[in-house]
C-alpha cells in the first residue's frame, strides 16, 4: 500500500506556524514512507477564497522544502460533490432544514437553560409536505443535513490511541448551507476517497469532526462502491510559552512575517516539527533529518508550547553551520563583500543573516573608532606598531609588543583597541578581523581618523 497523505489549507490567510505544524507531520510522515504528499486547496468558500492566498501557500511551502506530489482545488470539483450530494438526499442521508440561525440560537438558548446539551433536535425530520411547501412560499431555501447513526463511532487513533465519538450527542452536521454552497466537510470525504488517502493527519480540534466523518464515508463509500477509510491521526495543538492557546496571535506568526523577519526555514522546521515530541529540539539544517527523526510514537499528548524566543535561537544556531554557498546569493543581493572567509569569521555572531550588513558596514564602511580620552596615547602607539601586511599573526604580535611597551595587559589593553577598530565591545576574534581591515584602516581609526 503506497502511504497517500493530503494537507488542506483554506486559502483563506497566510500560512502560520499551526498550519505549517500539520503540513509537516504529513511531510515528514509521507517521505519516511516514501508516499505521495498531495496538496489540497480547500476553496470551496468561493467568497473568503483568493487566488493570492492559494499562491501565498505554494510560495511558502515552497521556502520550507516542501514539495508535493499533486494539488487541485476543490472548487474545481463543485460537479462531483453534487452528484453525490443528491445521491445522499435521495438516499435520506441528507436531509433538509429550513431553520434560521435566529431560530437555531433560539433553541440552542432553550437547552441552555434547561441544562440539555446543544444538539439539533432534528425537527426538519418530522416536517409534514405541507410544512416544506409553506417554507418554500415564504421563500425560505433549505440548509442541509447528515443524518448522523446516533451509534458510538470508534477508531484507533495513531496519537491519541482508541476514539469513542458519541453520534447521539453531537448535531447532524449541515453539510450544504442555505445558499448551496458546501461546508468543508463533505468534499473533504469525497476527496479523500477519490485520492485514495491513506492517512488523514491533522490538529485535534477535528477529532469530534471525525466521529461525523466517519460516518459519511461509509454513506459515499457505499455509493461508489468504495471502501476507503484512511487511518487518523490528530496531533496536538501548538499554544504559547505560557501555555495559552496561539489563535489570536496567528495573524502574526506567518511564515510570511517569519520570512520577512529575516528567519530560516530550516529553523522554522527543526522547532515545528520537534516540540511537544520526545525528540530534542535542535537546529537541523536538511529536512532530511527530521525525516528521519520523525515518529507519531515520539508526539506527546501535551499541546506544544511554540516559543518565538526559541525559535530566534536556532536560527542564529543555524547560522553557525551555515555554508557560504547557502547564502551566496542573499549576501550578494545585500551587497556584501568579503566573500566566503568573512561569512565564515562572521556567522557565529549572528542572528540573522540580514546583521551581516551591519558587520560589513563596521568592516568596510569608512569610520572613526571610538577612543575615549584615557585611551588616546595607547592607540597612537598601537598605530604605529601596525605592519603594512597584515595576517592573521598580527593581532598577537601587536598585543605582545603592546604588553611590553605599555603598562597596559588583559581588559585594559584588549577593549580600547577592539572599541578603536571597529566601534563595538563584542565581535568575532579580532585575530581574524584585522585582517579584513588592512592596515590603512586599521591605524587611521587607531589614530582616531576616518579609516
Ligand atoms: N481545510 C481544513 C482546515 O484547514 C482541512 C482539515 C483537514 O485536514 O481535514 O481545517
Amino acid at each position: 500500500m503506497t502511504v497517500r497523505v493530503r494537507f488542506a489549507p483554506s486559502p483563506t490567510g497566510r500560512l502560520h506556524v499551526g498550519n505549517v505544524r500539520t503540513a509537516l507531520m504529513n511531510y515528514l510522515f509521507v517521505r519516511k514512507n516514501n508516499g505521495a504528499f498531495i496538496l489540497r486547496i480547500d476553496d470551496t468558500d468561493l467568497e473568503r477564497s483568493t487566488q493570492g492566498y492559494e499562491d501565498g501557500i505554494k510560495e511558502d511551502l515552497a521556502w520550507l522544502g516542501m514539495k508535493f506530489d499533486e494539488t487541485f482545488n476543490q472548487s474545481h470539483r463543485f460537479k462531483l460533490y453534487n452528484e453525490i450530494a443528491a445521491k445522499l438526499k435521495d438516499a435520506g442521508m441528507l436531509y433538509p432544514c429550513y431553520e434560521t440561525s435566529e431560530e437555531l440560537d433560539r433553541q440552542r438558548k432553550l437547552q441552555r437553560v434547561q441544562s440539555k446539551p446543544p444538539v439539533y433536535n432534528r425537527a426538519a425530520l418530522e416536517l409534514t409536505a405541507e410544512q416544506i411547501s409553506a417554507y418554500e412560499g415564504e421563500g425560505r431555501k433549505p440548509h442541509w443535513r447528515f443524518k448522523l447513526s446516533g451509534n458510538p463511532v470508534i477508531w484507533n487513533d495513531i496519537v491519541r490511541g482508541e476514539q469513542k465519538i458519541e453520534t447521539s450527542s453531537i448535531s447532524d452536521p449541515v453539510l450544504i448551507r442555505a445558499d448551496q454552497s458546501f461546508l468543508y466537510t463533505l468534499p473533504s470525504v469525497i476527496d479523500d476517497i477519490d485520492a485514495k488517502i491513506t492517512h488523514v493527519i491533522r490538529g485535534e480540534d477535528h477529532v469530534t469532526n471525525s466521529g461525523a466523518q466517519i460516518e459519511i464515508f461509509h454513506a459515499v463509500n457505499k455509493l461508489l462502491g468504495a471502501d476507503i477509510l484512511p487511518e487518523f491521526a490528530h496531533t496536538p495543538l501548538l499554544v504559547g510559552k505560557d501555555g495559552k492557546g496561539l489563535s489570536k496571535r496567528l495573524g502574526s506568526l506567518s511564515m510570511k512575517d517569519l520570512r520577512e523577519n529575516g528567519l530560516e526555514p530550516m529553523a522554522v522546521n527543526s522547532l515545528l516539527a520537534r516540540i511537544g515530541t520526545s525528540v530534542a529540539v535542535s537546529s537541523e539544517a536538511e529536512i532530511s533529518t527530521l525525516i528521519e527523526s520523525f515518529d507519531f510514537g515520539n508526539i506527546g499528548r501535551a499541546p506544544a508550547r511554540f516559543d518565538e524566543e526559541e525559535l530566534l535561537q536556532l536560527n542564529a544556531k543555524l547560522l553557525h553551520i551555515t555554508s557560504y554557498s547557502q547564502v551566496k546569493e542573499r549576501l550578494d543581493k545585500m551587497n556584501i563583500g568579503g566573500g566566503e572567509p568573512l561569512w565564515n569569521l562572521m556567522r557565529a555572531n549572528l542572528n540573522k543573516v540580514s546583521d551581516m550588513a551591519s558587520w560589513s558596514t563596521m568592516i568596510f564602511a569608512p569610520m572613526s573608532g571610538q577612543i575615549p580620552d584615557e585611551d588616546k596615547e595607547f592607540c597612537t602607539i598601537a598605530a604605529t606598531l601596525i605592519p603594512d601586511d597584515i595576517d592573521e599573526s598580527s593581532w598577537s604580535a601587536l598585543t605582545s609588543a603592546l604588553k611590553e611597551q605599555t603598562d597596559r595587559k588583559g581588559k585594559s589593553l584588549f577593549m580600547p583597541l577592539r572599541l578603536a577598530l571597529t566601534g563595538h565591545v563584542h565581535g568575532p576574534d579580532m585575530g581574524k578581523i584585522l585582517p579584513f581591515l588592512g592596515a590603512e584602516k586599521a591605524r587611521a581609526r587607531l589614530k582616531g581618523e576616518i579609516g
